[in-house]
Parts: C-alpha cells; sequence; structure tokens
C-alpha cells in the first residue's frame, strides 16, 4: 500500500491532514521485545500498548508546533490538552492557545521545583546555578531583555556538556533517546529528534542562503524579540532539557509505603 504523505487528507476520512490526524498511529517497532529489566513482565503489553496510544496521540500537536517553529512542552493539564486537540480537529487552533496554557503552568514555583532536581541530578545545571537562578528571576520580573540572552547562553551550555562537545566543535544539539524505549517511555522518545531540530532551528536558522541565516531573537534583528513569549519559550527549553535527564535517572518510579500510605517514588529525587 502507497504511503500516505504528510500533507495529504488522512485516509480514516476526517478531513484532515495526515500529520494532525493519525500519523501517530502507524504501527511502530517499539522496544522492549524481550522482558524489560524496568517494567515487571505482567502488564508490561498492556503498558505498550497504552504509552504508544499516548505517544500518537501526541503527534499531531508535535507536528504543529513543528510547522509554526516552535517546539511541543508537555506543560499543560490533561483537560488543556484536550481543548487544544478539539481546536486541531477544527482548524481553529493558534499557537496563542499554547501560550495561554504554558502561561498558566509555567509559574516561578514550578520552575524553581524542576531546576532544583535538576541541580541534584545534573552537573551541568550545577555548575550554572546562579546564572540560571538569574534569568529566572528576570523572566518573572518581566526583564526579558535580560532572560533571553541568557537562556542562549545557558541552552548552548547545557547541551554542549550534556553532549559533550568541545568547543571547537560545531554546536549541534545533542540529546539522546538512548534507553528511552526500553523504559517504555515512547513519547518522550518521540518527541527527542523534534526537540534537536528545534533547537538547531532556534540557533542556525533556516538555512537558506537567501534569508538571514541566524536565529533572529537572538541577534536581536526582531524589534519586538525582547517579549514574554519568547522568554518563556526559552525558559520551557530549559525545563525540557531537565524532563530528559529525569526520565534518564529518575524513571521508573517505585512504590513506597509509609505509614500505611502508598506513596509513588522516583529514585534520585
Ligand atoms: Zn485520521
Amino acid at each position: 500500500m502507497k504511503k500516505t504523505g504528510r500533507n495529504e487528507p488522512c485516509p480514516c476520512g476526517s478531513g484532515q491532514k495526515y500529520k494532525y490526524c493519525c500519523k501517530g498511529i502507524e504501527d511502530k517497532d517499539r522496544k522492549p521485545h524481550a522482558p524489560s529489566k524496568f517494567i515487571h513482565q505482567q502488564g508490561m503489553e498492556f503498558l505498550k500498548k497504552a504509552m504508544s496510544i499516548l505517544s500518537s496521540s501526541e503527534e499531531p500537536l508535535r507536528c504543529f508546533c513543528k510547522d509554526n517553529g516552535f517546539f511541543f512542552f508537555k506543560n499543560m493539564s490533561f483537560a488543556n490538552m484536550q481543548e487544544i486537540l478539539r481546536k486541531l480537529s477544527s482548524n481553529t487552533l493558534t499557537k496563542e492557545d499554547f501560550f495561554v496554557c504554558y502561561k498558566e503552568h509555567t509559574t516561578k514555583e514550578y520552575a524553581d521545583r524542576v531546576l532544583l532536581t535538576a541541580v541534584k541530578q545534573s552537573d551541568a545545571f550545577k555548575k550554572r546555578k546562579p546564572i540560571i537562578d538569574s534569568a529566572v528571576n528576570c523572566h518573572f520580573k518581566g526583564r526579558y531583555e535580560l532572560s533571553i540572552p541568557a537562556f542562549f547562553i545557558i541552552i548552548e551550555g547545557l547541551l554542549r556538556d550534556i553532549g559533550e562537545l568541545e568547543l571547537k566543535q560545531t554546536f549541534k544539539p545533542t540529546m539522546t533517546n538512548e534507553g528511552l524505549e526500553e523504559k517504555l517511555l515512547y513519547p518522550a522518545a518521540d518527541s527527542i529528534s523534534y526537540f534537536n531540530s528545534f533547537i538547531s532551528s532556534l540557533y542556525v536558522g533556516s538555512q537558506d542562503e537567501e534569508k538571514f541565516n541566524r536565529n533572529t531573537v537572538l541577534h536581536g534583528a526582531n524589534n519586538n524579540c525582547f517579549n514574554e513569549e519568547n522568554s518563556l519559550v526559552l525558559l520551557l527549553t530549559v525545563l525540557e532539557i531537565q524532563n530528559y535527564i529525569f526520565h534518564d535517572k529518575s524513571w521508573p518510579p517505585t512504590l513506597k509505603t509509609e505509614n500505611g500510605v502508598v506513596h509513588i517514588y522516583h529514585p534520585n529525587t
């Protein structure tokens, strides 16, 4: 059978483009094939199925965000996501719909909490704690002319350290999805290549010789670049890097019983 193109009408007959509809449901050869050392065998097939469905439901949003020059951060509630999916299927979804959710969800307390774990789990974060704290404070005080350049420095530094890139090497983001499928983290495994291409687009621009081949925000070419939206995208990018580190260090969670109450416990937190 002929493969459906991203922009062709979806074969399910919804009238939507394939990429915004059933693209994520295509059969993938998923790990683990053998019993996993992370997940108890009983229930693994169920979990595999559930995580595949979760990832396929996010695929249309990853495609939408990619087409609109930003990244699908999952910093929103389940209800938010349902509403966004509903708008996508009725062709009324805009970039602003995402930012409403991101602003609501990304409070100073939330950012501080994620970064506290980041500093514990990663030397790359630990050694940058002073500049990260300053950038986050500036962001929440509305000093975007300070937070935005600082976030650019932080993101490149973090990804160079994590990818073990030497300074003389060209900066190429290298978050790896190694090991994520073994842990059944299919949504993260599927989003990581999008993340790397998103970072490339932030730093190197379009690669089109006719166009300004640098990111307009980074190079201050855009009059209105120091705004809340751009600063928020960069803050979420920093938090997203920690998200992947967390999957590496603290997944899967285990159950702990304390005074007769069962808690979900993430190792190394
Ligand atoms: Zn469809």
